[in-house]
């Protein structure tokens, strides 16, 4: 009987490791069917298995001798092994866990860039930089020209942190290496450009695209880092509350309708609705169609059909959704509604037998009618076909390793009990090596969920206030975007001063 090591069952393709005594025996499945192939054991070293999902390590001997080692950022291996079993492996880097602290790579990093001497290779510094901010989970790095010296800086967990100052030299020469590589003029520098570039070193496959901005000092840049290998996460991962997830599940379960996220840019619209996406092709057993329309394309997923907005060849939003329906799709990702011409399509595909996801700017589940309206839309056409509003934010987890147990504040006993909630145990931000001195760890997601009844449905159709709608919602029992935070703190995931800033009292 062989010994189970490892399964992933809900991921697009399902991945089971088994032990038969004799080899490792990797069985994936997928849509087609299983396939299976499997590693003799005694050409394995060592298999771990980091929490779930696809994070697991395997160090093998590859013939030559010399060994593979697999998971975190060594995606090179990965593919070399994928290979080796028929692309049965799949490993990626694991969303959230950080190879280093930003302690480390700050002195790693003040100790490079610091002291470059006057010849320096500036692709060197630019693969260096990139695999620091790649380390610490960053998803952009700021270059920022000072009166002094150049700032260096990544986007962690949504906030900035200083890495690095270069001086105004090696600040040039680094920046117009950078603009070469993404193919933008270097000698243009009073107006904003836009360009990419694809990194593929040290393991890592990234598209990083790369925004430049005039400002006093001298052209700021900014490097958004995209991984093609970045894992999407399940629904059950995201933060939902089990009353809002069973809710949402549902609503997304439905086969026609419009799905509607909003909230700022980057408050984790693209994960939820993937995650939504990879729901419901599992449930499906990958017999649905499911085509995008997006810009940027985040995730890579072979399964879904793809398409990247390019407007420069006119193919925008309006135009790639009215091609995608000749694809016969069941499920539409459409990125965002932007002009009254994308919402109509949208809508009026929601009403056919479609399901469609999208996001929109609002401030708020409510927001999104009114935003809809504006854009050209008949009232009972927008409440008739959005099915389900969902606002969303990112909250900062507090450390794990430095939490501090203390008194709650009076104003959250008092909120937590309008919201039926009380705080067992209240913890609040320290700080330690670990968390780089922040009290802060990761994020997750804070939500509110509108599924609109008959009810609300006629007050959006009529143009009852919003404060009508708000306080007959809140008799159902819905629960806004501030009492989930609320619940948050009751478990101890954040404290009364994180919320107060993504999610302050008079936000809705
Ligand atoms: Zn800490």
């Amino acid at each position: 009987m062989p010994t189970l090591i490892y399964e992933s069952k809900n991921f697009l393709n399902g991945i089971r490791i088994e032990n038969d005594g004799d080899s490792l025996v990797f069985t994936r499945k997928n849509i087609s069917g299983e396939t299976k192939s499997s590693v003799k054991l005694s050409q394995v070293r060592k298999i771990s298995v980091e929490k779930s999902m696809l994070s697991y390590s395997l160090i093998i001997d590859r013939e030559e001798g010399s060994p593979i080692s697999l998971g975190g950022f060594e995606c090179k291996a990965v593919e070399e092994i994928s290979r080796n079993l028929g692309s049965l492996v799949e490993i990626k880097a694991e969303g959230g866990k950080k190879r280093g602290t930003p302690d480390e790579v700050r002195k790693g990093a003040a100790a490079i860039l610091e002291s470059l001497s006057g010849d320096f290779d500036p692709r060197h510094i630019i693969t260096y930089i990139i695999t620091q901010a790649v380390r610490l989970d960053s998803s952009d790095i700021h270059i920022t020209p000072k009166k002094e010296a150049a700032l260096i800086q990544f986007r962690i967990d949504g906030l900035l942190q200083e890495i690095a100052r270069l001086d105004n030299e090696n600040y040039s020469r680094l920046t117009a290496a950078v603009k070469n590589r993404a193919k933008l003029p270097s000698y243009k520098k009073s107006v904003p450009q836009d360009g990419s570039f694809h990194f593929d070193d040290e393991g890592l496959n990234l598209d990083i695209r790369c925004a430049t901005i005039p400002t006093l000092h001298g052209e700021k840049l900014v490097l958004r880092i995209l991984s093609t290998a970045k894992t999407p996460l399940f629904l059950d991962d995201l933060g939902f509350s089990p009353e809002i997830l069973s809710a949402y599940k549902k609503a997304i379960s439905e086969p026609q309708g419009c799905i509607v996220l909003t909230g700022p840019a980057g408050s984790g619209k693209t994960t939820t609705i993937f995650a939504s996406l990879i729901h419901i092709y599992n449930n499906f057993s990958g017999t649905i169609n499911i085509a995008t329309i997006e810009d940027p394309v985040e995730y890579i997923l072979d399964e879904f059909q793809q398409t990247q907005v390019q407007p420069v060849t006119g193919l925008t939003f309006a135009a790639g959704l009215k091609s995608l329906l000749r694809l016969d799709p069941d499920i539409i990702l459409v990125g965002e509604i932007r002009d009254p011409e994308t919402a109509q399509i949208a809508v009026r595909t929601a009403l056919t037998g479609h399901l469609i996801f999208t996001t929109l700017h609002a401030r708020d589940t409510l927001g999104v009618f009114p935003r809809l309206i504006e854009m050209d839309m008949k009232p009972g056409l927008v409440s008739s076909s959005v099915t389900a509003s969902l606002y969303q934010r990112l909250i900062r987890k507090l450390c794990e390793k430095c939490k501090k147990e203390a008194e709650p504040p009076a104003e959250l006993i008092r909120e937590a009990a309008t919201a039926g909630l009380k705080p067992e145990t209240y913890y609040t931000a320290v700080g330690c090596p670990e968390c780089s001195g922040s009290g802060y760890s990761g994020r997750t997601g804070v939500f509110e969920l509108l599924i609109p009844d008959d009810t609300v449905r006629d007050m959006i159709m009529t143009g009852v206030s919003r404060q009508k709608i708000n306080e007959y919602c809140r008799s159902k029992g819905m629960k806004f975007l501030r009492d989930d935070a609320i619940r948050r703190i009751c478990e101890g995931v954040t404290d009364y001063s994180e919320i107060g800033r993504v999610c302050p009292t008079g936000n809705f």
